[in-house]
């Protein structure tokens, strides 16, 4: 570029004030705040002169530079918590908020939003009733435990029973389920903080049954088992089992007063009610089989496996879970009305597992035959190819790999379909990053070896694949 050239272009730079007029007249901009406006309209015309700076030729003209800065500023008024659309494939995304709710867990909260309602009312007894009332029951049904409490997570739930059984004891655990969760969730962190102390047992990929009866002293108040999570040791392993655990404290029990017995206490993570076909050899034991198998108490998320919202449960025996109850970590940790009646209706479409698949995404992702996640791919594929050029990009449904995520079924592989989008106008990277940052309702996919794709078992419904394939066309529209 001449310089002549380049003073000129930056003479030509609107001044702000003929940015800001513009902008007052623009749909986009309306309800936003004065500071706003004026902030974006000085970056839109920064940007222009910066780019001329590095030898650009950006469009000067005033409504060019309006038109960026009215964009950023809808963008800037979006919300910060909303919907995003994933076709990751990753079934359990803690990123984007674990778990989509069934439509009876919407229409629960809604009902509870409105108005009042009964959070600490009991109709019956037309007098003060407890908010732990509402999902006990359902849980002790689909558990068969006889008590169980529900409260903000299940990293709660942890913090909660080592602090209630296990703080001035002993807690014995497996040094192969020693884990980092994620989000500094680390066990030997919140034993500490609970009060309990530690002591480890066995090694990293190898625990005995003699390693827990050679740990027991007068201060041991608990057997922790921890499901190992995202995390697997494979090869030569071997864990406790929860039976052995049960036999081996029923044994020193004996010997014991009551209330001083050892607790068998399992953090199963994910939980899970059913046992689906597609863990196979993933399979964990259900909560009600770990009951079975004789834990004292069992805790799991609300938002991992079973497809609710976010909460912890323990269940247990009545005994044990009113001493949790009575626990000030119950007042702190306790779950407001909108959450309980998102558990409620979900636990209620758990109670028949056939609903639970069909009702709750979560579990439908989870449980879905491959061959009906190919007939959502070649859907999607189809309302792709209606709103695309051709000459575009190239689709194709391919086979894909999903994951649970969350921490549930680790490296356990499910079947899957995806579209795969090659590019010949565009690529992928950019793509991406459209169809994140520019769309009304984000689209996160995976990007591999240049091409995009859109995992069909996470999408929910038909309203999703229309915006996928509209924000595809978008991206595709505004190129060149
Ligand atoms: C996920 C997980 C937790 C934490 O559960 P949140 O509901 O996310 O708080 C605790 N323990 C294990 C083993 C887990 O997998």
């Amino acid at each position: 570029m001449t310089e002549i050239g380049y003073y000129q272009l930056l003479k030509q730079l609107p001044q702000i004030d003929q940015i800001l007029r513009l902008l007052e007249g623009d749909d986009r901009t309306a309800g936003a705040t004065r500071s706003l406006v004026v902030k974006e309209a000085r970056t839109a015309v920064d940007e222009a002169r910066k780019a001329i700076l590095a030898g650009k030729q950006p469009d000067t003209g005033a409504a060019a530079i309006a038109a960026r800065a009215a964009s950023r500023i809808e963008r800037g008024m979006r919300p910060s918590l909303r919907r995003v659309i994933n076709a990751s494939g990753v079934i359990i995304h803690t990123n984007l908020g674990r778990s989509s709710m069934a439509k009876a867990a919407k229409a629960a909260v809604d009902d509870v939003m409105d108005g009042y309602c009964t959070l600490e009312y009991d109709i019956d007894a037309m007098a003060r009733g407890s908010r732990h009332s509402h999902c006990e029951s359902l849980i002790c049904q689909i558990t068969g435990a006889e008590a169980a409490i529900a409260v903000n997570n299940n990293a709660a739930a942890v913090m909660m029973v080592l602090s209630e059984f296990a703080r001035g004891h002993e807690a014995v655990v497996s040094r192969g389920e020693l884990i980092e969760i994620g989000g500094s969730f680390r066990i030997p962190d919140i034993m500490d903080q609970s009060g309990a102390t530690m002591v480890e047992v066995g090694t990293t990929n190898k625990t005995h049954p003699h390693d827990y009866e050679r740990a027991i002293a007068p201060e041991t108040g608990m057997f922790l088992k921890v499901h190992p999570s995202n995390y697997r040791v494979i090869g030569f392993t071997k864990t406790v089992s929860v039976a052995d655990l049960r036999r081996i404290a029923d044994k020193e029990n004996a010997h014991r007063l009551p209330e001083d017995a050892i607790l068998v206490y399992e953090d199963q993570g994910s939980g899970s009610f059913v046992n689906l076909d597609v863990y196979g050899e993933y399979a964990e034991p259900t909560v009600a089989e770990s009951i079975a198998l004789g834990a004292d108490l069992v805790s799991f998320s609300g938002d991992k496996l079973l497809g609710g919202p976010q909460a912890g449960i323990i269940v247990g025996s009545k005994k044990l879970i009113d001493r949790l109850k009575k626990n000030p970590l119950a007042r702190v940790l306790r779950l407001d009305k909108m959450t309980l009646a998102a558990l409620e209706a979900t636990l209620r479409l758990h109670l028949d597992p056939k609903v639970a698949m069909r009702e709750i995404p979560t579990v439908r992702m989870l449980a879905e035959d491959p061959e009906d996640t190919r007939a959502r791919a070649e859907k999607l594929r189809d309302a792709i190819s209606l709103r695309i050029d051709a000459a575009c990009a190239d689709l194709a449904v391919v086979p894909e790999i999903s994951r649970a995520g969350g921490g549930a079924l680790a490296q356990c592989d499910i079947p899957s379909y995806a579209v795969e989008v090659a590019f010949n106008a565009g690529n992928a990277q950019d793509c991406e990053e459209y169809m994140i940052k520019q769309l009304p309702v984000p689209i996160v996919g995976r990007i591999r070896q240049e091409r995009v794709l859109f995992d069909a078992r996470t999408i929910i419904d038909d309203g999703e694949i229309t915006s996928i394939a509209e924000g595809l066309a978008a991206y595709f529209g505004q190129l060149d």
